[in-house]
């Protein structure tokens, strides 16, 4: 892909967004031999895998992502030399705790024996349903990472969507007995961000379930920007350029390319190419759907979050919603616009795995819970309501806290439109087929000079939200098959 006169254009391809995806696809490009420029509209580069001092000096929080087993379980990453470029995995003893009312808490460990014990008469339960599932994860995750839902395993699909089309709740129900199990069945599956009562809920709760068992619910090292600055290297190191501070708020801040890729929310696609975009198409994206948003926290700690019951000081991640109908109520909540009393609350005790993100002896903690699409609420005191619930006396180890509502999460990444860290909805309709129903979901239809291409590479594209690139990476092949 030689230039090789003056009217070429400056680029193969250029990419808008370094987040996982833009940065995924940059390496994907490059790898082919494209000439791509990465072009990032912040100071820093990395999206939803930045790490900053975001309390008191000496301590590292995760803005954005932070647990990341679907970046372990990519394929794409997989190809990637990333411990060579510095990325250490820390994987905690227990993956997920979910403490409940007047019992001990409900551990998940990479262990699904381990695991199953804890869980009472479900025990037998948890390990007919997890088992086959671990044991096939290659063909479920193979299955559930890539744009098209055509069946590449399909008697493991069979097994696998039958459960997986069901509403979380409903699966719960039928899969066990006990309140026990069906809470921590309702905490995995509460990462949809929606209502547990609607359908393909429960493949949330599957796949992050058997991602706890099969590969781990790991952190990095240092905070996830050092995957960021890992993907920024391969990427260099194959030619590729990254320019940071670069916001692209109009189409002429682009330079001449043959391809244009948006590591970008639909919304923003619309405004950059404006007429370029055919009515027909731009009616779709107008309609796509986004969810919605988060509040979230994080905390500098003078000590570790005095837990009521000690084995969750192991946990590296933890679900503070007790019992699956209060999860099933706190969602359908947020989902109907209302902000629950008793938010469902995403804690992660990052230190626990990796001191090296606060002075000796001193911790932090990441947390989050689910508001209506742009909600300006502040939800600090429900959320340390949760916390204290199972941890009497977490107020008296804080010594800092930062706090965004969805709003400033928008405002500080316009991707999360409205504070929806997904990208859009993720339900039936828009898991496989986002942003619109299209056989080739990433390239964007454009009346282009130049018969230069446009794609959308974003988590607003299949496989959808989370740091696993494959995103980028399909839409950098869906460039490269007309360059
Ligand atoms: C609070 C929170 C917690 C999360 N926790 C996890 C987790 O634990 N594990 C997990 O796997 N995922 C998690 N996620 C989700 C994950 O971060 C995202 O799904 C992922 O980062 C999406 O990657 P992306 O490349 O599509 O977009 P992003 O990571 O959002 O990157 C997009 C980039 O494009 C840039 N950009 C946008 N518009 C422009 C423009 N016009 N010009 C130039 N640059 C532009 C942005 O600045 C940004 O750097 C979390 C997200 C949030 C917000």
């Amino acid at each position: 892909m030689a230039r090789e006169d003056e009217s070429m254009p400056e680029y193969d391809a250029v990419i808008v967004g370094a987040g996982p995806n833009g940065l995924a696809a940059a390496i994907t490009l490059a790898r082919a031999g494209a000439r791509a420029l990465v072009l990032e509209g912040q100071a820093t580069l990395g999206g939803g895998m930045r790490s900053q001092a975001l309390t008191l000096p000496g301590f590292t929080h995760d803005v954005c992502s932070t647990v990341l087993p679907l970046a372990v379980a990519s394929p794409f990453f997989r190809t990637l030399p990333l411990e060579r470029l510095g990325v250490r995995w820390a994987t905690p003893e227990i993956q997920a705790a979910h403490p409940l009312d007047g019992e001990p808490a409900a551990l998940v460990r990479r262990s699904v024996a381990q695991t199953a014990a804890a869980l009472g008469r479900d025990a037998g339960a948890y390990r007919r349903l997890m088992n086959p599932l671990v044991r096939g994860h290659r063909a479920i995750l193979d299955q559930f990472l890539r744009p098209l839902p055509i069946p590449r395993h399909p008697l493991m699909m069979a097994y696998f969507g039958a459960m997986a089309l069901l509403p979380a709740s409903a699966l719960a129900r039928l899969a066990f007995r006990g309140e026990r199990a069906r809470a921590v069945f309702a905490g995995m599956a509460a990462h949809a961000i929606q209502p547990l009562d609607h359908a393909i809920t429960a493949s949330f709760g599957l796949v992050l379930g058997l991602l706890c068992h099969a590969v781990g619910w790991p952190l990095v090292v240092g905070g996830s920007q050092g995957l960021a600055d890992a993907l920024a290297k391969v990427t260099r190191e194959l030619g590729g350029e990254i320019a940071t501070g670069r916001m692209v708020a109009a189409w002429s801040d682009l330079p001449s390319a043959r391809a244009y890729l948006f590591d970008t929310s639909p919304r923003t696609l619309l405004r950059l190419a404006g007429e370029r975009i055919p009515a027909g198409y731009w009616r779709q994206l107008e309609r796509y759907r986004y969810g919605p948003g988060v509040f979230k926290l994080d905390y500098a700690l003078g000590a570790p979050i005095p837990w009521r019951d000690p084995a969750v000081a192991h946990a590296g991640t933890v679900h503070l919603g007790g019992a699956l109908d209060e999860i099933r109520a706190a969602e359908s909540d947020v989902w109907r616009g209302r902000h629950p009393e008793r938010p469902f609350v995403l804690l992660v005790q990052p230190t626990v795995v990796d001191p090296s993100r606060a002075p000796a002896g001193r911790h932090t903690a990441w947390a989050y819970c689910h508001v209506p699409h742009g909600s300006t609420q502040d939800m600090t005191s429900p959320i340390e309501a949760q916390i204290e619930r199972f941890a009497p006396g977490f107020r008296d180890v804080i010594l800092a806290r930062s706090a965004r509502h969805a709003l400033d999460m928008e405002a500080y990444n316009p991707n999360y439109v409205g504070g929806d860290i997904n990208g859009g909805v993720q339900d039936l309709r828009q898991l496989f087929t986002r942003p619109a129903v299209r056989l080739d979901p990433y390239r964007v239809p454009a009346r282009m000079a130049g018969n230069a291409r446009l794609y959308l590479c974003s988590s607003s594209t299949p496989p959808g939200g989370g740091v696993h690139g494959l995103c980028g990476y399909f839409a950098a092949r869906s460039a490269l098959r007309r360059l």
